[in-house]
């Protein structure tokens, strides 16, 4: 339990924030990460160097245990980018100074690999840095290659202790590339999941009207074009209007008018839920309401219900109480007309039960 504890609060010391809203959370968790590798890293190589008597690696060794924990410490005071900064170059004078100590064998030069893909992880906007950089690891191991080649290694080990230095070097690269690789992919994942809901978002704010929730007039044509062309079953189209509008905006005030809109759009969509129908605010206070698998008839029958629930509903205008009421504007569609023609019709319906007293429904 206890080491469960223990366990916990390290992970959570590695992945604590920057507080920096413009950093990248999981560059600082591999910063942490790559920082303690290093860190466990000199403590066996320091082991390793004890075992051997050797003053030198050791002091070396503890040298860079300090600088590591310098740069795990610096990684708290939001300074992500300076870390990241020093942890390369301390990264590259270990390797450099490893693979002068013990010559080409030992594969420490491998941690160049390691490096390129840290440089490419951090995703700081400096291509043409990180192109320098690389160019300057290759110019890198060629020298050590070469030096290699010219110079024999400052120390000559046993076997032994040969093959521990390599497995800790082989180990270590393996789980820093490991490491790296998997931030790298669960990054690339979760930015791609926000862009994808952040595309959906854009797409909602791009056909939905915000005071009412419905559809807009744009979703709407881009709906009823791929109805219209696709139509199999009857369809019903009915352009409706609220009746003197203006007056309840007047006498009420314009918040009490958006609140009737958002109750009449409320109603339209649940009572019309049953017949399938796409709701739109065509405009002000005109909707259009689009019944995909009804005639006529069996749309009237529809709207004829909905109009008595709108007239029955009480709004609260302050001053007093009112009810309203709305005239409806229908067509069927006869399966040769444009989307103009058909609106034009629904349209003229709908001017029709205005001049004819309102309150109704035109057919
Ligand atoms: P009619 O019965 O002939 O339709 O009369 P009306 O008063 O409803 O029609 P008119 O076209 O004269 O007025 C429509 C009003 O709708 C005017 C406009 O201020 C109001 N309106 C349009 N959009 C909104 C809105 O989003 N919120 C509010 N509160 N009012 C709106
Ligand atoms: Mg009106
Ligand atoms: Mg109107």
């Amino acid at each position: 339990m206890s080491e469960n504890n223990i366990f916990q609060k390290l992970y959570n010391l590695i992945c604590k924030d920057t507080g920096d809203r413009n950093e990248s959370s999981k560059l600082i968790v591999v910063v942490r990460m790559l920082t303690l590798t290093m860190i466990v890293y000199s403590l066996i190589n320091g082991v390793l160097f004890l075992l051997i008597d050797h003053t030198g690696g050791m002091i070396f060794c503890q040298l860079a245990i300090i600088v590591f924990l310098v740069i795990f410490i610096l990684s708290y005071r939001q300074h992500t980018f300076v870390s990241y900064c020093v942890l390369n170059i301390a990264m590259l004078v270990w390797l450099t100074a490893n693979v002068y100590m013990f010559g080409w064998g030992i594969g420490v030069q491998t941690y160049i690999f390691v490096l390129i893909v840290f440089c490419f992880f951090a995703r700081y906007r400096h291509e043409t840095a990180k192109i320098l950089y690389v160019l300057a690891l290759l110019a890198l191991r060629m020298h050590l290659y070469f030096h290699c080649q010219n110079y024999s290694p400052d120390l000559t080990v046993s076997a032994e202790i040969n093959a521990a230095f390599q497995t800790v070097n082989s180990v270590s690269i393996f789980w820093s590339l490991a490491l790296l690789s998997y931030y790298f992919s669960t990054d690339t994942q979760a930015l791609e999941g926000k862009l994808i809901e952040y595309n959906e978002q854009l797409r909602r704010q791009a056909s939905i009207d915000p005071l009412t929730g419905l559809n807009n007039r744009r979703s709407t044509m881009e709906y009823l074009e791929k109805l219209l062309k696709n139509a199999v079953d009857q369809i019903s189209i009915c352009l409706c209007d609220i009746d003197f509008f203006k007056k309840v905006n007047d006498t009420y005030g314009h918040n009490i008018g958006d609140v009737v809109l958002q109750k009449i759009a409320e109603t339209f969509r649940k009572d019309l839920l049953p017949y399938n129908c796409f709701v739109s605010r065509w405009g002000g206070e005109e909707f259009l309401l689009i019944f995909p698998q009804a005639n006529g008839d069996e749309a009237k029958i529809a709207l004829d219900a909905l109009r008595r629930t709108i007239n029955g509903i009480v709004f609260d205008g302050g001053i007093a109480q009112f009810s309203i009421s709305m005239t409806f504007g229908l067509v069927e569609y006869d399966f040769h007309s444009d989307i103009t023609t058909l609106l034009k019709e629904a349209d003229e319906k709908l001017y029709l039960g205005k001049e004819n007293g309102r309150d109704q429904i035109v057919f």
